[in-house]
């Protein structure tokens, strides 16, 4: 039997190891910058956190969380997003109260049963960030501000960025009540919409299938409270102050329930997908509903693999600058003992001429040819070659694998 991985999952090598290593290292200088402290959490976490938070009539409670029990019956959940486990965590540490002002970052794994095609695999990486206890417009803004610089760190600034407030538990009631009111005439609603209706009546103004269908439809900016309006109109003119041009977007509700007041989404401009690269919000109410003290939070998340695709499409690579490397030869049997020690001793110091060298060999027990062969199939631009009489003079010869010329060098000088 051949065995394959898994529907929705996949390896990652080569190239795209790369990326996504070069982009959760420029994410760690990032958030370092803004003061985010780097938090991990486990990949399973009792299922009904995620059914408490994330909401049970939304896509993810209800088709695509991976739910098992373990040996002992506890109902456990891979975790589908982030969020959630760092509230958790937040408030299990009592950071809610020792560290009201806690920024974190995040990076990893997370798992969702959705139908895969480009860019979304049902085992999937997110980076992301929570900022807790500031209810400042200005903590919304720094979210989405860093946001952007993740994706212009890695390439991507033709982007575009989509805002809107959801209003607070003032507001969102009497506009959920108009929203359930106008769908409710409204004829020939797709069966997720009729179904969300009643609980989740703002999930139907993004419905992909529905859209289109109603015309003046009630929008949320007619309906915030004062305090909201005042908020939403901050966050915009912070982000004019540091030159972020966005678009308010009335259809933006993201799929979770525990948002409050600003959502966002940065999409790519360079990629036709409406998939968005990074999103998130503001959720004041969380941490208290999951058990903490009141505690105000903004954050957001992106996913790697879709901002991989959308790198790559600008050419994140054109630049990558790969380490030089060096295969080490024995052109004699018995020079395999040096060969290794010199090889060891490069990997740890580098070579006087190139620090920068991933090194390869010796093998043992193959032709010199076969060696230069691999040299090749490696694309080693020098192979060292530990031969008997330069090595009694202390030398050695280094072939450029290029041009096949080459020079002797006395080892200790390398
Ligand atoms: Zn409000
Ligand atoms: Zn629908």
């Amino acid at each position: 039997m051949n065995y394959r991985s898994p529907r929705g999952t996949h390896d990652i090598f080569g190239i795209n190891a790369l990326g996504m290593s070069l982009l959760e290292q420029k994410s760690k200088e990032i958030f370092k910058k803004y003061g985010f402290e780097e938090i991990r959490t486990p990949i399973f976490e009792d299922a009904s956190l995620f059914m408490r938070s994330i909401g049970q009539a939304t896509d993810i409670v209800e088709k695509e969380m991976y739910v098992f029990e373990d040996r002992k019956g506890r109902k456990l959940a891979l975790r589908p997003e982030g969020t959630a486990s760092l509230v958790r965590a937040c408030i299990e540490h009592r950071m809610d109260i020792s560290n009201p002002a806690g920024k974190f970052f995040y990076s990893g794994e997370m798992f969702r049963y959705e139908r895969p095609q480009a860019g979304r695999y049902r085992q999937f990486h997110q980076i992301g960030a929570e900022y807790y206890g500031n209810s400042s417009p200005a903590a919304d803004a720094e979210v989405i501000v860093l946001a952007q610089d993740l994706l212009a760190a890695v390439g991507i600034d033709k982007i575009n960025v989509h805002i809107n407030s959801l209003g607070c538990e003032k507001c969102r009631p009497f506009f959920r009540k108009t929203l359930i009111k106008y769908f409710s005439s409204a004829q020939g609603l797709c069966d997720d919409c009729a179904r969300r209706l009643k609980n989740n009546p703002l999930r139907l103004l993004d419905c992909k299938i529905d859209a289109g269908k109603f015309i003046e439809v009630p929008q949320m900016a007619n309906y915030l409270c004062d305090g909201c309006k005042d908020n939403f109109n901050s966050v915009k003119s912070l982000l004019k102050s540091v030159d972020c041009v966005y678009t308010v977007d009335e259809k933006l509700v993201r799929g979770l329930d525990y948002y409050t007041r600003t959502v966002f989404e940065i999409r790519s401009d360079s990629t036709s997908s409406q998939d968005a690269l990074a999103a998130g919000g503001r959720y004041d109410n969380l941490v208290e509903e999951l058990g903490g003290h009141d505690t105000p939070a903004m954050g957001f998340a992106l996913g790697s693999e879709r901002v991989m695709l959308a790198a790559q499409s600008v050419g994140l690579f054109n630049n990558f600058k790969d380490s030089e490397k060096i295969f080490i030869a024995i052109a004699d049997q018995e020079l395999f003992n040096g060969a290794f020690a010199f090889a060891v001793k490069i990997v740890r110091n580098g070579l006087s001429f190139n620090k920068d060298i991933s090194v390869f060999g010796p093998i043992n027990g193959k032709s010199l040819t076969n060696q230069l062969k691999y040299a090749d199939k490696i694309q080693a631009s020098k192979t060292i070659v530990f031969a008997k009489t330069e090595f009694e003079n202390g030398k050695v010869l280094i072939k450029n694998m290029k041009d096949k010329t080459q020079i002797e060098a006395v080892i200790n000088e390398l």
